[in-house]
C-alpha cells in the first residue's frame, strides 16, 4: 500500500505508510495527520531538509521537490537547506510558524493553497524563478525589508 495523498498528489516518489486511518486509508510520514507522524516533530523536519537537499542533485532532469499536501507539526526554519530546489508547497499545511527568511529560492516556488497557520516569514527571500501564492492562506504575514 502506498500513502493516498502521494497519490492524490501524484508523487513522483509514493511514501511509505506510516499511518492508516479507521477507513482504511494509508498515509507517509509527510503526509500523516497532526500527532500520527510516529517520529519527532524534530526528526520530521530533518526529514524535509533531507529531501529538499536529495531534490537538488536531480535538478536539471526536470525534478523538483515535491512537499504538496505536506502536514509540517510544528515551527520550521528553513535557512539550513542553502539554495532551494524548484520547490511545491501547494496544499501543505504548516501548523508552525513557517520561517523562509533570508532563503534562496533556486527555481520555481509554488505555494498555492498553502495553509500558514502561525504565519510565515519571507523577509529578504529571493525568488530567482516564478512564485506563485495563488489563494494561499496567510493568517499572519511578516514581509521586513
Ligand atoms: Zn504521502
Amino acid at each position: 500500500m502506498t500513502c493516498c495523498k502521494c497519490a492524490e498528489y501524484e508523487w513522483a516518489d509514493p511514501q511509505e505508510v506510516v499511518y492508516t486511518d479507521p477507513e482504511g486509508k494509508g498515509y507517509c510520514v509527510f503526509h500523516a495527520p497532526l500527532y500520527e507522524k510516529r517520529i519527532s516533530n524534530d526528526d520530521f523536519n530533518k526529514r524535509v531538509f533531507e529531501r529538499l537537499r536529495e531534490s537538488k542533485l536531480f535538478e536539471g532532469s526536470g525534478r523538483f521537490c515535491d512537499l504538496s499536501g505536506v502536514v509540517f507539526p510544528q515551527e520550521i526554519k528553513f535557512q539550513q537547506v542553502g539554495q532551494f530546489p524548484k520547490v511545491r508547497f501547494n496544499s501543505a499545511c504548516f501548523e508552525g510558524f513557517a520561517d523562509f527568511s533570508e532563503v534562496d529560492f533556486g527555481g520555481f516556488a509554488l505555494f498555492k493553497e498553502t495553509i500558514f497557520s502561525q504565519g510565515a516569514s519571507l523577509s529578504e527571500a529571493k525568488f530567482n524563478g516564478v512564485a506563485y501564492f495563488g489563494k494561499t492562506e496567510l493568517e499572519i504575514m511578516y514581509i521586513l525589508t
